[in-house]
């Protein structure tokens, strides 16, 4: 039997009883081409090369190169921790927890 737990508070998740909730994140650089006022059919040129250049290279060559330009992140949450993740996906602090000079 498969043996998980929580990414956020390290609490083993007993999926018999509870629910296990999983978050995936990608990060990739946000191609924006609003810059360039081509027509729509230049795009679709365009897709037919990525494909072609992905259906090419093998998939170690594949992983390298998501590792350079995208990422995925997985984690496992328990029911609490995805509720707080909900709250505050980036874990960001709020102004006033920040304690700059407090000396
Ligand atoms: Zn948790």
């Amino acid at each position: 039997m498969l043996h998980y737990s929580c990414d956020m508070c390290k609490r083993p998740i007993d999926t018999c009883c509870e629910a296990r909730h999983v978050v995936k994140i990608d990060v990739f650089q946000a191609v924006d081409d609003s810059s360039d006022g081509c027509g729509e059919a230049d795009d679709f040129d365009h897709l037919d090369d990525v494909q072609e250049l992905l259906q090419r290279i093998d998939e170690q060559d594949l992983e390298m190169l998501e590792d350079e330009v995208a990422r995925t992140l997985r984690f496992d949450l328990c029911d609490a921790c995805r509720r707080a993740f909900l709250k505050n996906p980036l874990g960001a602090k709020s102004p006033k927890s920040l304690n700059f000079s407090n000396n």
